[in-house]
């Protein structure tokens, strides 16, 4: 094998999702240094199977059985370019008005959210409380309260496996609730997003005050904490608010909230919120799901469109 690459045989997704499900992939790459990547495309025409970037696994529902997956994975370590062996997060440029990071894809959400408020910069204290990696965080376009990745987002790096390293300003991505896409790599590859690998973002963040900052991010964790299951097993919000209201209200009024299927349910505190109770399986996640759309689709006359990344 490849120096800077780890193979693993028929990886459980399971373990590697916050919700808990899903069989196994074919195999699953763990990526450790930049040097490896020019590698991933000849060790992928070995493995066979679709290939899928997985981050923290915090949006993701894999279904059961022997997926034809292989997972592609940063390592927790790994250091791209521009930065120094070790380092995650730098500042790039600062002036009076703001300052310019630059993370690292590997890097956890909330390490990034807490460093930068830390550091008096605005832009991230609505991300409070969103679990995953800042590749996963890009990826999804992720965002609450208000604020989302595409605010501050000015710049991406990524692997791309038929083109290798390329680096794009953020006027040439397609960013929108929850959505990433790059639309000149869609035109050549049929699978998009999955086809490459986000390896850095550089934001621009505009001067704050800190402490103000800080107690923002803990109001939004409180919110949080107190009307989502945070500590259950789950992938956050199944279903994109779609224009009809917020997906969780509809949801609530067609009668789900604490709707059942076996060892999964929609949550009793937030209806959006699909829990494994501890033996849930993806079928009964799957079927859950189609019953909320159709009951929501019959009630509210809403087509809800899925946030979570169904794989498989
Ligand atoms: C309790 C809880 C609360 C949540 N609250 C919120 C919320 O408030 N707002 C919100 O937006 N989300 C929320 N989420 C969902 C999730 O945390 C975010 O979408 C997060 O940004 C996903 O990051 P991840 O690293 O876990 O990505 P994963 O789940 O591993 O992957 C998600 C998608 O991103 C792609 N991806 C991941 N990393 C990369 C990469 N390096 N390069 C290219 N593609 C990549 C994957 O292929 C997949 O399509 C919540 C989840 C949980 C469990």
């Amino acid at each position: 094998m490849r120096q800077g690459l780890k193979v693993t045989p028929q990886p459980e997704l399971s373990r590697l999702s916050t919700i808990r499900l899903g069989g196994r992939a074919i195999a699953g790459v763990l990526i450790e240094t930049p040097d490896a990547l020019e590698f991933v495309p000849e060790v992928l025409k070995t493995l066979g199977g679709m290939p899928v970037v997985l981050g923290h696994g915090s949006n993701i529902l894999p279904k059961d059985g022997l997926l034809p997956l292989t997972l592609l994975r940063l390592d927790k370590n790994f250091t791209p370019e521009g930065f120094l062996s070790g380092e995650k997060l730098k500042k790039l440029d600062e002036d009076s008005r703001g300052a310019v990071f630059l993370a690292s894809a590997a890097l956890p959400l909330p390490v990034l959210v807490e460093k930068v408020c830390r550091a008096g910069f605005a832009g991230f204290s609505g991300l409070a409380g969103i679990p995953g990696s800042v590749g996963g965080a890009v990826a999804m376009n992720a965002g609450s309260f208000g604020a989302d990745i595409q605010g501050t987002l000015r710049r991406v790096g990524m692997y791309v496996l038929n083109r290798g390293f390329v680096s794009l300003p953020a006027e040439k991505l397609d960013l929108g609730y929850r959505h990433f896409a790059v639309p000149e790599l869609n035109r050549q590859a049929a699978a998009g997003n999955n086809r490459f690998i986000i390896l850095s973002a550089e934001f621009y963040c505009p001067r704050g005050k800190s402490a103000e900052l800080l107690l923002e991010t803990e109001r939004f964790m409180e919110v949080k904490r107190s009307t989502q299951p945070v500590k259950a097993l789950s992938a956050g919000c199944v279903f994109k608010n779609p224009a009809q209201g917020p997906a969780g209200k509809l949801l609530e009024e067609a009668g789900l909230k604490g709707k059942r299927r076996g060892g999964m349910m929609f949550s009793g505190l937030h209806a959006n919120f699909l829990v494994n109770t501890g033996r849930g399986t993806a079928a009964e996640a799957l079927e859950l799901i189609a019953e909320a759309r159709e009951k929501v689709w019959l009630k509210h006359g809403a087509k809800l469109e899925l946030e979570v990344q169904v794989w498989g």
